[in-house]
């Protein structure tokens, strides 16, 4: 399953599919604007290349297709966001385990790449497996969090590589695909908001670029780095989990 004989699901033909798959793992994204330097699916784009590349060294690990549209109301006020509600993101992600329940598939792994995505998350998450306590679920809330914590110290120059469209965000895109992004274009602002408290804002109220952290200092390495770290944290955690038969 590793290598050139790869497939992610939307490819595969029912016949391979037969070939025996016990766990999934789900990008969730989002489509919306993501600065003049970045693609409107920055946050699918980067959820379901770090989603692949650990389907692609983990035996019998389904790469489901991406989910495209998150939570993005408090960034709609930037043309143009296609956002879902919170209740609506819950909902699809409970057919989706659902769905993969009904044929045996007990174990899934999700990748957000989007923080409005997180709470809708978090409680169909907790719902279903308070429910369904055979579906066994791991989720990666946050990569952008994760990643600084995991890169050496220092590998950031600015806010810890932190914002949307940020230093960190901006090098995974250049990690993915570095034609979709026009460092040309990259201008951000970190905000000064209250500490320790979550500060409820529209974007628009705390960037007039549609982009938070510094850009301009993202790189491919950066971006390498962080794909690395974050690609050898969900490998090497499905294969403990699989020698644990998914069981803490
Ligand atoms: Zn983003």
């Amino acid at each position: 399953m590793s290598g050139s004989g790869f497939k992610p699901f939307m490819r595969m033909t029912g016949h391979e599919f037969k070939e025996g798959y016990d766990k999934a793992i789900l990008a969730v994204g989002s489509t919306e604007y993501h600065g003049e330097h970045l693609p409107y699916g920055t946050d699918t784009l980067v959820s379901e290349h770090i989603a692949m590349e650990v389907a692609k060294r983990v035996k019998g690990l389904l790469m489901l297709p991406p989910i495209p549209f998150g939570m993005s109301a408090h960034y709609s006020n930037f043309p143009i966001a296609i956002s879902l509600s919170t209740e609506t993101l819950m909902r699809v992600l409970r057919e989706v385990f659902d769905s993969l329940r009904k044929h045996g598939l007990n174990r899934l792994i999700i990748v957000n790449g989007h923080d409005g995505n997180i709470p809708a998350i978090e409680a169909a998450t907790n719902e279903y497996r308070a429910e369904h306590p055979e579906f066994k679920m791991t989720v990666l809330s946050a990569w952008w969090v994760t990643a600084g914590q995991l890169v050496p110290e220092g590998t950031f120059e600015v806010w810890d590589g932190l914002g949307h469209g940020g230093e960190g965000e901006t090098s995974m895109m250049l990690r993915v695909d570095s034609s979709l992004v026009d460092m040309g274009k990259a201008r951000g602002v970190v905000p000064d908001l209250p500490k320790h408290v979550d500060w409820k804002w529209t974007f628009d109220e705390i960037t007039p670029y549609g982009v938070t952290g510094d850009p301009t200092k993202a790189t491919p390495e950066k971006g390498a780095a962080m794909n690395d770290a974050l690609v050898k944290l969900l490998v090497d955690l499905v294969k403990e989990l699989d020698e644990k038969d998914w069981k803490t």
